[in-house]
């Protein structure tokens, strides 16, 4: 079996770094995302500020804990294009160099985001993984009655990083199909404005923008019925909108309220072709990243009817 890159998407992110420093003119810690860990020298609200310049440090790293938006603004009086990190998506309105600079308000833009780290990701391929190390290894039982499914849920209380799934495949299992998705078809949000017919564009609350990364399946449910549109192709962070796979095949209505799930199908009904140990994923230079408490769901479908037992092997470290 191919390994993760072909099963698993991948999300790129590079790190973030929450600075922080101690302003003395404004008697209060003033915090900046950047993509590095270089200290801040100065105050990011005002490079003339009086600064506590032992007291700077880097608060956090690695992966925004909250929801930043990279903004753009024209500075006239330094003609360039100046870049700053910030926790929403409030234009910029002054130059993050020094609010005394003249700006071209006009030019002032979101670049990129970056969505809470809490839900950014159901599942995630890094070669970084904020885990111990320790390995562990757990089975899960899959007993299936005649042309029957089974399910199985499971998650971890702590974050941790997925090496491979092992799938035993006993004679006449071949035809049988096996998925797993991450994330259950998780509640993340509604939607913010009415989809018509044949829509693909839908603007969605700003929970679903955090949780939302192309490749995730997104589903509509109005009273408990679901309605997938297929996979996210792209988001747009600035008019908090979605295009989706599937063109809508039915009317929404945002008031109804219109609850919007993703999931993040790692196997999507693979079927087996083969006797033996089916290996997903044995990549150590990757590993699939699971945050602590994401549900991992697997569902075993028997295609014949005789009963059977599969047994599969999640191998990871944390
Ligand atoms: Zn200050
Ligand atoms: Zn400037």
């Amino acid at each position: 079996m191919k390994g993760p890159d072909y099963f698993f998407c991948r999300i790129p992110m590079n790190p973030l770094y929450k600075h922080r420093i101690f302003c003395f003119t404004e008697n209060a810690a003033v915090f900046l995302w950047k993509d590095n860990d270089l200290p801040l020298a100065a105050c990011p609200n005002n490079p003339g500020h009086a600064v506590d310049a032992g007291g700077t440090f880097v608060d956090k790293k690695l992966e925004p804990l909250e929801a930043v938006y990279r903004h753009r603004i024209h500075c006239v009086t330094e003609n360039l294009d100046v870049d700053r990190w910030e926790p929403n998506a409030t234009p910029l309105a002054s130059c993050p160099n020094d609010p005394a600079h003249i700006v071209d308000p006009a030019s002032s833009r979101i670049i990129d985001s970056r969505a809470q780290a809490s839900s950014s990701h159901v599942l995630k391929e890094t070669a970084d993984a904020p885990t111990g190390g320790h390995f562990k290894a757990e089975s899960l039982i899959f007993a299936a009655g005649p042309n029957g499914s089974v399910t199985v849920n499971k998650s971890w209380p702590i974050p941790i990083s997925i090496h491979s799934l092992r799938v035993g495949v006993q004679p006449g299992m071949i035809g049988d199909s096996f998925s797993a998705s991450f994330g259950n078809d998780a509640l993340v949000g509604t939607l913010a404005a009415d989809v018509a017919i044949g829509d693909s564009v839908i603007a969605v609350s700003p929970s679903v923008m955090q949780a939302a990364a192309p490749g995730y399946f997104l589903v509509l449910v109005v009273a408990s019925v679901p309605t997938d549109l297929g996979r996210i192709v792209s988001k747009d962070p600035v008019a908090s909108t979605l295009t989706l796979e599937t063109p809508s095949p039915s009317a929404f209505s945002a008031a109804a309220p219109t609850s919007v799930e993703i999931d993040a199908r790692a196997l999507d009904s693979i079927e087996f072709g083969v006797e033996g140990l089916f290996t997903l994923g044995d990549d150590r230079s990757n590993v699939i990243s699971v945050p602590a408490g994401t549900p991992m769901r697997c569902v075993y479908t028997n295609s014949t009817a005789a009963a059977k037992r599969l047994v599969a092997y999640v191998h990871y470290s944390y």
